[in-house]
């Protein structure tokens, strides 16, 4: 088993990828590690695993061509259907049914081969997100096929797909109960704490997933991005002021609004992101949806009344 560290440090929209050498067949998940780290393995992939839709774990697929791609049971319908990557992004719930059909038109003139020899059309303005960028339309045309939550084994590798929504809603980090290391995925660890900004993501799931990895008899977690390879101990420790983040971010919901601000203002400022980078049309969904989501869950909790 190979990890590839992505560059530079898997910083998104890139990420770690791991390559599993299970001698009668050999597989590469989450192949964001960018190409040149990728080229290694080229002609050695009989699989690619991708342990959710999000375009920083699949935008290499398109360089493993020829191989099947496979995805968790309940995101499989996102390749080739954009339309369904369109839904769980938060695109319909944003920018509506236009909104994807729209997206989905982009991504085919610049991403589709025909058009990309005529040199495509002009690329749609999105500084700080991976919107328009021609993987998406490159890397998902070949239909996904599911692995099943629990037992897949890769070869002579013996792995365990532990279903762990919340970031995504069918979310899967590969455990590998023999070399005791699980790849958490997007339960990374980051500055910027965790993601649930997309319509099928949920905060208070990723918080029961991301603690659920600790009961596994593993050694070594190794995160999607930027910190790599971590012992167990650290892990656990580090896991918990990142969990934390999602509590920060409904004291500051609280604070802005108890200083008088209504809540289209917050939504309009975000929690996640802010308004500075909201000329991205994705960063401003993300931060609309998730903002949401805390505005909700305090009203739900009682915190917050209206
Ligand atoms: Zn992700």
């Amino acid at each position: 088993m190979s990890v590839i560290f992505g560059e530079p440090s898997s910083v998104f929209p890139n990420c770690t990828s791991l390559y599993v050498d299970g001698l009668t067949e050999r597989a590469v998940i989450d192949p964001g590690a960018g190409l040149e780290a990728l080229k290694a393995f080229a002609g050695r992939v009989d699989l690619v695993v991708n342990t959710h839709y999000h375009f920083d774990h699949i935008w290499g697929n398109h360089f493993f061509r020829g191989s099947p791609v496979l995805l968790n049971e309940v995101e499989k319908n996102c390749f080739p259907d954009l339309e369904e990557v369109g839904s769980r992004l938060g695109i319909r719930e944003v920018y509506g049914d236009e909104g994807v059909k729209d997206w989905i038109d982009k991504l085919a003139r610049t991403g589709g081969v025909a058009a990309s020899r005529r040199g495509g059309g002009v690329t749609p303005r999105a500084p700080h997100s991976p919107a328009y960028r021609p993987e998406w339309w490159l890397s998902t045309r070949t239909p996904a096929r599911s692995y099943p939550y629990g037992e897949f084994n890769v070869g002579s590798v013996r792995a365990v797909m532990v279903h762990t929504p919340g970031h995504t809603a069918g979310l899967a980090c590969p455990f590998f109960p023999d070399e005791g290391l699980v790849y958490t995925a997007d339960i990374d660890l980051t500055r910027f704490g965790p993601w649930y900004a997309g319509t099928d993501g949920d905060m208070d799931a990723f918080a029961v997933s991301a603690r659920a990895l600790l009961a596994l008899d593993a050694d070594w977690y190794l995160t999607g991005h930027q910190e790599g390879l971590v012992r167990k101990a650290d892990f656990a420790q580090r896991l918990e002021d990142y969990l934390g983040v999602i509590g920060e971010r409904d004291r500051r919901a609280l604070e802005v609004l108890g200083n008088g601000a209504s809540e289209e203002e917050l939504l309009r400022e975000g929690l996640l992101y802010g308004s500075r980078y909201h000329a991205d049309p994705w960063i401003y969904m993300w931060d609309l949806v998730a903002t949401r989501k805390h505005i909700e869950r305090l009203r739900q909790k009682g915190v917050l009344q209206t």
